[in-house]
């Protein structure tokens, strides 16, 4: 009956790496070499062509339309030249990953042939079937339709034979269908909301970018074993399993040696990324056994998102040929480390100037701190905004989980900048005064070398390390976008609202170094309860976080509530990230895509426990009855109490777990039942958050102890040990 699953673990166990084609090129000559960058546009444009395109994404402005025409011609001849035969508008719509519809390029050429034809206006808009995308009821109340239009900013690329354009998604009114959309709004706020800011310290500033690098961590299973747990192979993670009984606990796969399949996978998979003009960097070992982590060198924000994107799905490709299936899900198995995907993220000028980053100057420093302040305000303000631009199904089960961020957004910022903070809250720094010699306070005395000197304070949600934020709450699997426009548009706001005092103050005659200490200092004092150096995973924190009126709620479906609180309604009006009715219309999509894979994992569940497990438990069951009862017949003299006790036990142990398994399994189904006939998918996702997700921990915890009493011979499904231990 198990023979699937030693099959599964005999094939895994006898695998090699598999060789990876290794260009004989170096990484300088092959990067890129998918990638329809700036130097194949110059190569293959007219000079004014280019000139305009290059003008266009640099200042943030559309391209002319009499240029699309153009582009289309040369970015086609460059396309044929390197082996596509399709191209597809490649989106980001409200369910995970990306999407894609794919049109060869043929057309009649009125002769009964066929000519390869791309135009601007193929390249510019194209129609992909809305229909089968989540919008949230967009569709329903405006346009049955939906469009998917060029975004210059991010270059076409190919992969396999498709050129793949960057898109966004938007419905015929105009509402955005899509991560993009709304993300590229926000940068364009946080661009210029930063450059009023930044021009306060230098007027020459034109443009203020936002930057992301990412860090991807991610699971390994062999595929045989993969596809012998189904649970595995329909929802991304082990809906059961008891822990094995080595773990992590040695922690000695962090950094250790990295297993030489691995390190063909991760190898293909560079020089793939590589190609693809992904600038991945760094590769190691996680704390799990079997897990990893990939980070590039960052980018702006909208093409780092666009990479992560596309190495998720690179990763699920190259993981196919190494017989390995990549795991993006949070937790994929109880009892280890689950996997996230820090954000590191900050904010710099087109001169180059990281206004994260300490100076050297008095007028760098007061920069410095300007934009950290504000940053602070915009985090402990819209904390429960931030918070549910993470939440999730998958992520619910590794935030505050003891090992991943709590469930609280704080921002911690090291012993310096702690220093620095408070100085300026108690009016120790003194502009005037820090301009002499011989003081130890002032904007000027910010050490350059914070940037190392960070400690690392790991159970923090939101850090700041030396020149940059690290964001670490997002979840393995989700697009950065969520996160991304929800910060970038917050922070953007805040920008505003000081930029306009400032100006105010200014324009009153006030001194502009001294007016923008004192909106700092205001700003300091105001945001202070979202400032926390301790330890995040303590319970004291959890009570004094509440005290603070920081964001608690732990319940997914209900923190999405915080997307439609009027102060994010507002914030998000203000900058013109989203409306009314696009918050909403997503919200409904989030419950909705919420319900669902709980719906999934439940069903999943529910199927695992009664087809596969309780049969299985039933058959050793009787096994052990059998044996009890021909020992008795054997020595009929003998007190059965003598030699069967221990089998007796573990009889009405089985019975009983059996017993509970099978009225959660009813139980579950039952608030199934009452769950999906609510049509209000808030109220829906939260039945499903309070009524279904509770049975299935008790269903595992049930089918996990049986794991521990049943003949290994027997057991249909590769145990964890089996699962995470790649040789
Ligand atoms: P760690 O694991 O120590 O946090 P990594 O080296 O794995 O660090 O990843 C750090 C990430 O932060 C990389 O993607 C790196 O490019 C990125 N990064 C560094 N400086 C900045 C910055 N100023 N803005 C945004 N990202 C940055
Ligand atoms: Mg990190």
């Amino acid at each position: 009956m198990s023979t699937l699953r030693f099959k599964a673990v005999e094939q895994a166990m006898g695998r090699k790496a598999v060789s990876v084609a290794i260009p004989e090129e170096r990484p300088e000559v092959y990067y890129g070499k998918q990638v329809f960058n700036r130097q194949k546009m110059f190569e293959y444009l007219p000079k004014q062509t280019f000139d305009a395109l290059v003008d266009a994404i640099d200042n943030r402005k559309s391209l002319p339309r009499e240029y699309a025409d153009n582009v289309a011609q040369g970015m086609k001849q460059w396309a044929l030249e390197n082996g596509a035969r399709h191209y597809t508008h490649w989106f980001q719509p409200l369910t995970d990953g990306t999407a894609e519809k794919h049109d060869s390029f043929i057309e009649h050429d009125g002769k009964g042939g066929v000519i390869e034809k791309f135009t601007g206006k193929m390249l510019v808009q194209q129609e992909p079937d809305a229909s089968s995308f989540p919008s949230g009821g967009i569709r329903n109340t405006f346009e049955a339709r939906g469009y998917s239009a060029w975004d210059i900013s991010s270059p076409a690329f190919i992969l396999g034979e498709t050129l793949c354009i960057p898109t966004i998604f938007i419905s015929y009114t105009g509402e955005s269908l899509d991560y993009k959309t709304p993300l590229l709004r926000a940068l364009n706020a946080v661009d210029k909301a930063g450059t009023r800011v930044a021009r306060f310290f230098d007027p020459e500033v034109k443009h203020v970018n936002a930057y992301l690098g990412w860090e991807q961590e991610y699971f390994l299973v062999d595929e045989a074993l993969y596809f012998a747990r189904p649970d595995l192979a329909l929802t991304g993670r082990t809906l059961m399993g008891h822990e094995s009984a080595k773990n992590q606990q040695l922690e000695d796969h962090y950094f250790g040696a990295i297993p030489s399949r691995v390190e063909a996978f991760m190898l293909d998979l560079e020089i793939e990324a590589h190609k693809l003009g992904i600038p991945v960097k760094t590769r190691h070992n996680e704390v799990a056994p079997n897990q990893f982590e990939l980070a590039p060198i960052f980018e702006e924000v909208n093409l780092a998102n666009d990479h992560n994107l596309l190495i998720m799905s690179v990763m699920n490709e190259v993981g196919k040929r190494h017989n390995f299936r990549v795991l993006l899900h949070e937790k994929p198995f109880a009892g280890v480390n689950g996997s996230g995907k820090h954000n590191n993220w900050s904010l710099g000028t087109d001169k180059g100037v990281l206004l994260f980053s300490p100076g050297k100057t008095q007028k760098e420093n007061l920069q410095f701190i300007t934009f950290v302040a504000i940053v602070m305000a915009a985090v402990h303000k819209h904390n429960a905004l931030i918070k549910a631009s993470i939440a999730s199904a998958t992520n619910a089960h590794r935030l505050g989980a003891n090992e991943a961020p709590p469930a609280i957004i704080s921002i911690f910022t090291g012993d310096q900048l702690s220093h620095i903070l408070d100085d300026i809250k108690n009016g120790k720094v003194n502009l005037e005064l820090s301009d002499k010699e011989g003081m130890t306070v002032g904007v000027n005395q910010i050490p350059e070398i914070m940037i190392d000197s960070t400690d690392r304070n790991r159970t923090s949600p939101f850090a700041f390390v030396g020149n940059r934020f690290e964001f670490r709450a997002m979840g393995s699997s989700a697009n950065c976008a969520t996160a991304m426009l929800a910060l970038n548009a917050a922070v953007a706001d805040e920008l505003n609202i000081f930029a306009d005092k400032i100006q105010d103050r200014f324009e009153k005659g006030e001194d502009l170094n001294k007016a923008i200490l004192t909106e700092v200092k205001e700003l300091v004092e105001s945001s202070e309860a979202i400032h926390f150096d301790g330890n995040g995973y303590s319970d004291e924190w959890k009570e004094e976080a509440s005290k603070r009126g920081l964001d608690c709620e732990t319940s997914v479906p209900l923190i999405y509530d915080a997307y439609l609180s009027d102060s994010s309604k507002e914030m998000f009006n203000r900058t013109g990230v989203l409306s009314d009715v696009e918050l909403e219309a997503r919200n409904e999509v989030k419950w909705e895509m919420y319900t669902k894979k709980i719906q999934i994992e439940a069903r999943v569940l529910g199927d695992l426990a009664i087809n596969h497990i309780i049969p299985v438990a039933t058959r050793y069951q009787l096994t052990l009855l059998d044996n009890v009862r021909k020992m008795a017949e054997v020595f009929p003299k003998v007190d059965a109490d003598n030699f069967s006790a221990d089998d007796l036990v573990t009889i009405a142990k089985m019975a009983d777990h059996m017993k509970v398994i099978k009225q959660e399994v009813a139980a579950m189904v039952d608030a199934r039942r009452v769950a999906n006939k609510i049509k209000d998918e808030r109220k829906k996702a939260l039945v499903y958050h309070d009524e279904v997700l509770p049975h299935m921990d008790t269903i595992r915890y049930r089918i996990d102890k049986l794991e521990l009493m049943v003949d290994n011979e027997i057991w249909p499904l590769p145990k964890y040990r089996e699962l995470l231990f790649i040789r």
